[in-house]
């Protein structure tokens, strides 16, 4: 294997994008094997959770909510495949949200939802997106192939944010890639399993997560993370209003960037390419020549010391002071005790010299995005 694609939900969000995706893949061929690794179709994963929600709560409506996961994805497949090759992918995707719904109607005769089987649920919207695809390459002439991630990617059990297990990980892609003959490996992003085979999750975004896992224990030359924006910016252009595309970053700064705000990569992502050296490429499936973002190792010179302000919303800044704690042991582990009981996450701690000012932290209940 070569090089690792991955295409984010927005690249995929219906047939017309999928579309583009070929047309990039088919281009990127001549540098070798091709491993594709793919989101659920844009707006599947929320959907596919509201609908786990809904059965929970006892709510009818998640009927609705699964008969819009179906609809949309049947749709994909009439206007992607000619019809002639339809009806193998028609089933399976009828199959699919066949278990889906009988997943969804044991939630809503339980009136629960554990991580689980939350888990399982949202595990469709990449096993839907990355069939349908796999089948539309074929159909489209490319010599494509579909993997199952589940059987290459061994994590812990903590669903919905599963730790990778990355020495079995890697044994088992690098068994997978040696007898894989095909051109392009169309592989689910997101979900992997546990020892006893149960469905896992790697956290919300985890696709480009999976794409880095593979990319690392097959020592590829390159990683592109095709998404809906030419690259990382300078900052969020949502505020700013003269931001510019970053050319070329850091891993620690690129690392540094996504943690504290800047969405366009997954924060865990970095880390398994970096101890290899492998450069990661930030790329839009709608402006395919844009050159884009190249994360790598790079030295910083120093009249580039800024090269991107983040933002994060909805922080809280707690101050602990009084003279009543300087010199005195024990103030710091109260505090950071009573708050992990909280599930309260902290992304920065200061503390005086004098150790009478405590940490800042930031507020819990908000997502961390
Ligand atoms: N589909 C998952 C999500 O929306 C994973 C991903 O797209 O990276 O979080
Ligand atoms: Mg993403």
């Amino acid at each position: 294997m070569k090089q690792v694609l991955k295409f984010g939900g927005s690249s995929v969000a219906n047939a017309d994008n999928i579309r583009k995706v070929l047309d990039i893949v088919r281009a990127r061929l001549d540098r070798g094997q091709a491993i594709v690794v793919v989101s659920a179709l844009g707006g599947i994963t929320d959907t596919l959770l509201r609908c786990g929600d809904q059965a929970a709560s006892g709510s009818e409506a998640f009927r609705d909510t699964l008969a819009i996961v179906e609809d949309r994805h049947m749709q994909t497949v009439k206007s992607l495949l000619p019809v002639s090759q339809q009806s193998g992918t028609l089933s399976l995707v009828k199959k699919h949200c066949n278990d889906l719904e009988d997943i969804c109607n044991g939630v809503f005769l339980l009136g629960e939802l554990s991580a689980r089987t939350r888990d399982r649920i949202v595990s469709y919207g990449e096993l839907l997106s990355s069939r349908i695809i796999a089948a539309a390459f074929h159909a489209h002439g490319l010599n494509a192939t579909w993997a199952d991630a589940r059987e290459l990617i061994r994590t812990s059990a903590d669903f919905g944010h599963a730790t990778v297990q990355f020495d079995t990980t890697g044994q088992q892609i690098r068994n997978w890639a040696g007898d894989t003959r095909e051109d392009v490996s169309v592989l689910p992003g997101f979900i992997a399993s546990e020892g006893k085979g149960a469905t896992t999750t790697l956290g919300r975004g985890g696709s480009d997560y999976t794409a880095a896992i593979f990319a690392a224990a097959l020592d590829v030359q390159i990683l592109e993370i095709w998404t809906d924006v030419s690259g990382m910016m300078t900052a969020d252009p949502r505020w700013v209003s003269n931001v510019r595309i970053i050319p070329s970053i850091s891993y620690q700064e690129a690392m540094e960037l996504s943690h504290f705000g800047a969405k366009v990569i997954y924060p865990p992502t970095i880390q398994p390419v970096m101890s290899r050296n492998i450069p990661v490429w930030v790329k839009n499936t709608f402006a395919p020549d844009d050159p884009g973002t190249v994360i790598e190792n790079r030295n910083n010179p120093q009249h580039e010391i800024v090269r991107g302000i983040s933002s994060i919303n909805n922080i809280a800044l707690l101050s602990l002071e009084g003279s009543g704690m300087v010199g005195v042991p024990g103030f710091s582990k109260r505090l950071f005790e009573a708050l992990a009981q909280g599930q309260i996450n902290v992304i920065l701690i200061t503390q005086g010299s004098s150790g009478h000012q405590r940490p800042h932290v930031r507020n819990p209940r908000t997502k961390w995005c």
